[in-house]
């Protein structure tokens, strides 16, 4: 009997919601089962995704609780506040982490080894408790981290550069959130390093410059939530492609967030973005790169922040 591709989705507002709508459209399950505190608001989101299946796409999409979370090969967790206008992501921290405390003692009853991907804000805090609550192998266990200011940085360099994204190589590590950083050193266009490919084009290029489009991605966000109250459709494209390589093992290199493996630049037990190779069964490896001293200062500062965020929540008794 061939296996039933079956994603498990806890969580189904705006963002849960338009995770599933885009998995049913490229065909990346044969089961998609949504699971929230609202069963009805479930149902209701199920069905509507339900009723355009006859002209696109063939997967059964379908309200359930946490026992259908038994089988699956990945389970996203969405669930929690959002941010309102004005609200950092850390000002989530305690109401989420509660949330997702219970999110987890609930399914885990139920789990049978699928790879677990959370989305929930702040992401690299919840991608910790999860992994702590769960107590799995930590390669089971990521989160989005800092793919989706990495997609927004390229379209901005694209922009900038006046090429297609395809050309363009960049990468946004450490926190999803306030203290993220781009690797500069790092970033090519059309295979040559930018300052290279924009010298030989006569494309003004330095710090100011650098400094003005990362200040851009890192409201980019927070400027969607002032127009429309919430971003769900650019995280569920990410989903998307990180469900997509974990489902068919391409082994893409994407700066997720789960816990180092290793003490990395002074910094240990956290959930922080780095580039990292995620396949079937999640992290396949997480890569250790030695960036400039400027980098490497700034990368430390990032896991220093979220150590401080984790301690603080203990602190509260969260
Ligand atoms: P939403 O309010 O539309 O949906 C949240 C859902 O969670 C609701 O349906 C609610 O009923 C459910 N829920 C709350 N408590 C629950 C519980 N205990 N058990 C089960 N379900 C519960 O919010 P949204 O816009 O979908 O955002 C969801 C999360 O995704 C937020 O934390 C948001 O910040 C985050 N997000 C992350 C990224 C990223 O890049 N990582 C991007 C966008 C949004």
């Amino acid at each position: 009997m061939s296996h039933t591709r079956k994603i498990a989705i806890i969580g189904s507002g705006y963002v849960g919601s338009s995770i599933a709508y885009s998995l049913m459209l490229r065909e990346l399950a044969d089961e998609i089962v949504l699971i929230d505190a609202n069963a009805e608001h479930a149902q209701g989101e199920a069905e509507d995704i339900v009723h355009g299946i006859s002209y696109m796409g063939v997967c059964k999409v379908y309200q359930g609780d946490y026992s259908d979370c038994e089988n699956c090969d990945i389970i996203i967790i969405t669930a929690g506040r959002n941010r309102k206008p004005g609200q950092t992501r850390i000002d989530l921290v305690d109401t989420n982490t509660n949330i997702i405390k219970d999110v987890v003692a609930k399914f885990k009853p139920y789990y049978t080894d699928s790879v677990v991907l959370v989305v929930t804000n702040p992401v690299d805090i919840i991608t910790y408790v999860v992994a702590k609550e769960l107590d799995v192998d930590s390669h089971k266990v990521l989160g989005t981290g800092c793919i989706l200011d990495t997609s927004r940085l390229v379209c901005q360099l694209a922009d900038y550069i006046g090429l297609s994204i395809n050309n363009i190589h960049a990468m946004i590590v450490g926190e999803h959130g306030e203290h993220q950083m781009a690797l500069w050193s790092r970033v090519s266009v059309a295979n040559s390093p930018i300052e290279e490919y924009c010298e030989m084009s006569n494309i003004p290029w330095n710090e100011q410059i650098q400094d003005d489009i990362m200040e851009r991605v890192r409201l980019l966000g927070a400027d969607i939530i002032k127009k429309k109250e919430r971003t769900h459709y650019g995280i569920a494209t990410c989903v998307c492609y990180l469900v997509d390589s974990i489902m068919n093992n391409h082994k893409i290199v994407v700066p997720v967030c789960s816990i180092l493996e290793r003490e990395y630049m002074g910094i240990s037990d956290v959930a922080i973005s780095i580039p990292t190779v995620v396949g079937g069964g999640g992290v396949i490896r997480q890569l250790f790169q030695e960036w400039n001293a400027k980098e490497m200062q700034q990368f430390k500062k990032n896991g220093e922040h979220i150590t401080k965020t984790i301690k603080m929540m203990n602190q509260n008794g969260v």
